[in-house]
């Protein structure tokens, strides 16, 4: 088999991705209660001759598969969660719940696992085809969404086996996704105070929803000095009840705290930790500080990056029909103007070819053309997070993103849970595995691209190694069941 083959190979079994995608779709469950969604692809695998090892890192939902013998040992990463309250019918431009209130994959995550498991059954056809020596190992991720799942099996040392790993992600356009993404730390707020009659004893109460209010809007006066790049959200999980009679006991706030390096999220904590602390003295209440999780900054690899640009500008882009077209311009128009500010993620540092592509693009609802790589650029930083940096502290990592929806189309939306599970999005899939698979071959056929891409690693680290910011004792936890 060569690397074409491995190619076609890809394009024939691609009823193995669109079953198991569009499965997981429908079980649509969220993190770390993936059990349906990880059974079936560990079975799949299984089948196919892959050593399986359920429950990785202690996370039951987590698992590692792995076929060959020997190095290098190339890693491929599946994520498998959904969204909680984003149900929706898949194929319809208009907002309509499958299961009023039911959870819905609104980041395409069931794209991902298909993609990803498509890889790893190609390689391993090539690996056995070509009696090659070299391990692949897909390891299956759960709890991405709000749990940082990878972030945990990096601190158990799943990944230290690995000589690089890949990534990708469903989007709207076709792109290498060479971008640094900002370090977080997820932390729980847990005031408790004393309850009492709010009109007839109010001397008597403590309010913890005090305490919550004043620690917000402490930590709202804090954003003026903290670091530009720094963001600082909340949620108030529990505001103490229905009853404005009653002095509320209990209030909790949950604080997501971003920064381009954990050292800087470090920093902001300890801040906020003790205006969290001086509203527990204002109002007179006791504080609990619960750490949930955190994740690592992405440090992009551009060794990495350019092998997975070459795989996917050899690949013919997917053609659309006249019906899929037309389904992606009713989508595009739910949101309107915002098929630039796709684009303009990927090349704000580069208007000339920006204008370019939005030019090249226009009128057009679906991506179809690979967004231009710059391999010498200073990184960019994207204003979000994701556990893969974790991974890309320990291993040089790269991730590639395809057109599975229409441009424009926002994430966490219904727009995007209702394009994960047509023909459009399994056309973008199959282009990732393609790429994906690609890489990892280019890899087991010339190691010294490795060695190169380790040396960028250690060089971007300049001395750091890789540290867990999630304490030895914190085990994961689904977001809704705090
Ligand atoms: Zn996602």
């Amino acid at each position: 088999m060569n690397k074409h083959q491995m190619f076609g190979y890809l394009t024939q079994n691609i009823g193995i991705m669109r079953q198991a995608s569009d499965k997981i779709w429908d079980y649509a469950e969220t993190a770390f209660e993936e059990f349906q969604s990880s059974e079936l692809i560990k079975n799949i695998l299984s089948e196919r001759g892959f050593d399986v090892e359920s429950g990785t890192g202690g996370i039951d939902t987590a698992f590692c598969a792995t076929f060959g013998e020997g190095g290098p040992v190339v890693g491929i990463l599946a994520e498998y969660d959904a969204l909680s309250g984003l149900s929706q019918k898949a194929g319809l431009a208009v907002r309509d719940a499958a299961t009023p209130g039911g959870n819905g994959h609104g980041c395409g995550h069931n794209l991902f696992a298909g993609a990803s498991l498509g890889a790893a059954i190609a390689v391993r056809e090539y690996l056995a085809s070509n009696k090659l020596r070299g391990t692949v190992k897909l390891f299956g991720c759960p709890g991405e969404e709000g749990g940082s799942g990878k972030a945990f099996m990096a601190r158990e040392g799943v990944f230290d086996v690995l000589d690089a790993a890949f990534a990708w992600h469903p989007m709207s356009v076709n792109a290498i996704l060479d971008m640094s993404l900002l370090a977080n730390y997820q932390v729980l707020y847990k005031f408790t105070g004393v309850a009492s009659h709010a009109a007839s004893a109010p001397d008597k109460g403590r309010s913890a929803l005090d305490a919550v209010e004043l620690m917000n809007v402490g930590v709202n006066f804090l954003r003026e000095h903290v670091i530009q790049e720094a963001r600082i959200h909340y949620a108030i999980t529990n505001s103490g009840g229905f009853s404005p009679n009653v002095v509320q006991p209990h209030a909790e706030v949950l604080y997501l705290i971003r920064a381009p390096r954990t050292s800087q999220v470090e920093e902001i904590y300890r801040r906020v930790n003790k205006i969290a602390q001086g509203a527990a003295l204002m109002t007179e209440t006791d504080l609990e500080i619960q750490f949930i999780k955190a994740c690592s900054n992405v440090v992009p690899n551009k060794t990495l990056s350019k092998v997975l640009h070459d795989n996917l500008t050899i690949q013919e882009l997917p053609v659309y029909t006249a019906d899929e077209l037309k389904f992606a311009g009713e989508i595009a128009k739910t949101s309107p103007g915002a098929a630039s500010a796709d684009l303009n993620r990927y090349l704000k540092s580069h208007p000339a070819d920006l204008r370019e592509c939005i030019k090249r693009l226009e009128g057009k609802p679906m991506c179809d053309i690979v967004l231009p790589f710059y391999h010498d650029d200073p990184d960019q930083i994207l204003a979000g997070s994701s556990d893969v940096g974790d991974v890309s502290w320990i291993a040089p990592t790269a991730q590639v993103v395809t057109a599975c929806y229409a441009l424009g189309t926002p994430e966490h939306s219904w727009q995007l849970v209702s394009q994960g599970r047509t023909s459009v999005g399994h056309k973008g899939m199959l282009l990732a595995a393609r790429v994906m698979a690609g890489g990892a071959v280019d890899l087991f056929e010339s190691p010294e691209i490795i060695e190169r891409a380790k040396a960028e690693l250690r060089d971007r680290l300049d001395g750091e190694t890789y540290r867990s910011a999630i304490p030895a004792d914190v085990k994961p936890v689904a977001i809704g069941r705090l």
